[in-house]
């Protein structure tokens, strides 16, 4: 196959779902139902037009075992011809890198945390770790084809290798360093080692994403303070600054806990920035995710006009200064 130059030049169509938020979900089903009549065209042509759903959205209805959900996407996108689920796909094909200065690579997939309010451990399934010397050889792969900076990405980049330390694989002696949680540990994980194992190709920038704070031990933080060239600027999602919405929301740490790690951080790499003193924030309208526990137990009570109107005082508030300096910044014609 090669890429197509334009939709009406395609003969497959492969959409990769999204359905962290409801508009997401929604797009896709607009996106499909505008394919018909192209489909149409293309088959009364005798062209073949296959229409290929896969991502979050076929995760989530693959393990549904009613197979109420897959049906259900079945019916509201009759254009679709193939429904792949996540696991198809894996971590191994080589990547198409269209970024020119950053790879992006995954180092796990999937959650096991279970916020009361996300779809995301339902959608991507329990939390599956690719195996190190993959990781490491996809990063010196991609150093050495020219790539300066590296982001290493999965759904909670701390834990990663919990699994792999739990199902007893040993993993080149490396001594797995336990997350602790109010004085016990919770979960063993080998992210340091392979933050320090990446930084170590050379690359001039190594950043991650996403960082759950209640996973964000002392030796990670040491270990980002010893390299010079793994970032210095943190996304920590705070969610909330209530003890009591934090905890509802199943997000165990408490909104003292968030600032004692953003002083330690700060404490050993002062000229990190961290997200929570909001040089830009990505502030989401709340959506009801089917499936999640807070679909099931906490009413979605609040207007979207009162939604919308909150967002918008949040969105002043917090990154009006950001996007004039974004305005600034762009050159006039
Ligand atoms: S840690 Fe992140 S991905 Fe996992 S359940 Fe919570 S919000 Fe969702």
């Amino acid at each position: 196959m090669k890429k197509a130059s334009s939709l009406e030049d395609a003969n497959y169509v492969v959409i990769t779902t999204c359905m962290i938020k409801e508009s997401a979900e929604n797009r896709v089903y607009g996106m499909v139902n505008n394919l018909i009549p192209l489909k149409e065209k293309k088959l009364a042509n005798g062209e073949e037009f296959t229409i290929v759903i896969t991502g979050c959205m076929t995760g989530m209805a693959h393990r549904d075992k009613t197979g109420k959900m897959l049906k259900e996407l079945k019916r509201r996108m009759p254009a679709a011809d193939q429904f792949i689920p996540l696991e198809e796909i894996g971590f191994e094909l080589a990547p198409l890198r269209q970024d020119k200065e950053t790879a992006y690579i995954p180092i796990s997939n999937g959650c096991n945390n279970f916020c009361t309010y996300c779809v995301v451990p339902y959608t991507r399934g329990r939390e599956v770790s690719r195996a190190f010397d993959d990781i490491v050889h996809e990063a010196q792969h991609a150093f050495d084809g020219g790539y300066k900076k590296v982001l290493l990405l999965g759904q909670n980049v701390n834990s990663y290798g919990s699994d792999i330390v739990l199902a007893g694989k040993k993993q080149q002696e490396l001594k797995p360093v336990y997350v602790k949680h109010l004085g016990k540990s919770r979960i063993p994980t080998l992210f340091p080692h392979l933050l320090e194992a990446v930084a170590q190709i050379g690359f001039t920038e190594v950043s991650f994403m996403s960082s759950n704070p209640w996973d964000f031990s002392e030796e990670l933080i040491d270990m980002i303070a010893k390299h010079k060239n793994i970032t210095r600027t943190f996304h920590l999602a705070v969610q909330s600054g209530d003890d009591a919405v934090l905890k509802r929301m199943n997000r165990w740490y408490t909104a003292q806990e968030y600032v004692d790690l953003y002083n330690n951080i700060k404490k050993k790499m002062p000229e990190a920035h961290v997200t929570i003193h909001f040089d830009k924030a990505y502030i989401s309208i709340y959506s009801n995710r089917r499936g999640t526990h807070a679909y099931k137990y906490i009413p979605d009570d609040i207007p979207h006009v009162v939604k919308d109107k909150r967002w918008k005082m949040l969105d002043k508030l917090v990154n009006s200064q950001y996007y004039e300096k974004m305005r600034a910044r762009k050159p006039s014609k």
